[in-house]
């Protein structure tokens, strides 16, 4: 779905969990730059190939992967895309790097998440276990907070902790889009935060402290990795949000 010029959502639809869910990456280039914002799951990448194409931006333009954090529905993609483009540069925040390159269990190994889980058949159990310890990938280039990048009219890196610890949001400045990964979601049409039953009460908290950041940006769009686009003035919602959490 196109967003404005230069930044596509790309759609994909998968069984995750014993359910059928929809995520959301996102493509954004300019005449020099194709950067893809997460890369999906395992088994991905024909959908990917074939938003690029759609958007009018062949797969082999590709030059880097921003990874929001290490969950494996966002970096279980990169090793089949570095499989055929192995000159496609990874960038993540460093505090999940060592979780994104394998060096550290994935944060959501050893929290409520498995417990949330269990109820799930042993089948589905163990595919999301092996999808946990084969997501890896390496990450060239860390980022920090606050950093922007000079690519397709900048692109601001937001440090937003508390989903994991070095989740962080997107800001790419021409088109006023923000792009959230899992720091927020969509429901029944609205802009909520961060699913906190995955998360234990402390990293609750940071999360939501987090969305504060977002109040000095001008936002007209923000696409989330598991609602899609939110653009009924997200900029007056964020406050709200941000409000009704204090
Ligand atoms: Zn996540």
């Amino acid at each position: 779905m196109k967003i404005a010029d230069g930044i596509e959502m790309i759609e994909i639809t998968m069984n995750m969990m014993g359910r059928e869910s929809t995520i959301y990456p996102t493509l954004i280039w300019d005449d020099n730059t194709a950067i893809l914002v997460d890369a999906g799951m395992m088994s991905a990448l024909p959908v990917i190939k074939k938003a690029m194409e759609d958007a009018g931006v062949p797969f082999e333009r590709l030059d880097k992967i921003m990874v929001t954090h290490q969950d494996f529905d966002h970096i279980g993609g990169i090793k089949d895309i570095l499989d055929e483009l192995p000159e496609v540069k990874v960038l993540a925040h460093e505090e999940d790097k060592p979780y994104i390159q394998g060096e550290k269990k994935l944060v959501r190994v050893n929290s409520n998440f498995m417990e949330r889980i269990s109820d799930l058949s042993e089948e589905e159990q163990e595919k999301v276990l092996y999808m946990f310890e084969n997501s890896s990938a390496p990450v060239d280039i860390t980022l920090a907070d606050g950093e922007e990048l000079a690519d397709c009219g900048g692109i601001v890196v937001i440090h937003t902790p508390g989903h994991t610890p070095g989740h962080i949001c997107l800001y790419h400045k021409a088109t006023k889009t923000l792009i959230v990964g899992d720091a927020m979601n969509i429901s029944q049409g609205q802009l909520v935060g961060t699913n906190n039953l995955i998360l234990t009460e402390e990293d609750a908290k940071t999360a939501a402290d987090s969305l504060k950041k977002f109040e000095k940006y001008d936002v007209e769009n923000v696409i989330t990795y598991h609602g899609g686009l939110f653009n009924d003035d997200p900029t007056q919602r964020i406050k709200e949000f941000n409000k009704d959490e204090a």
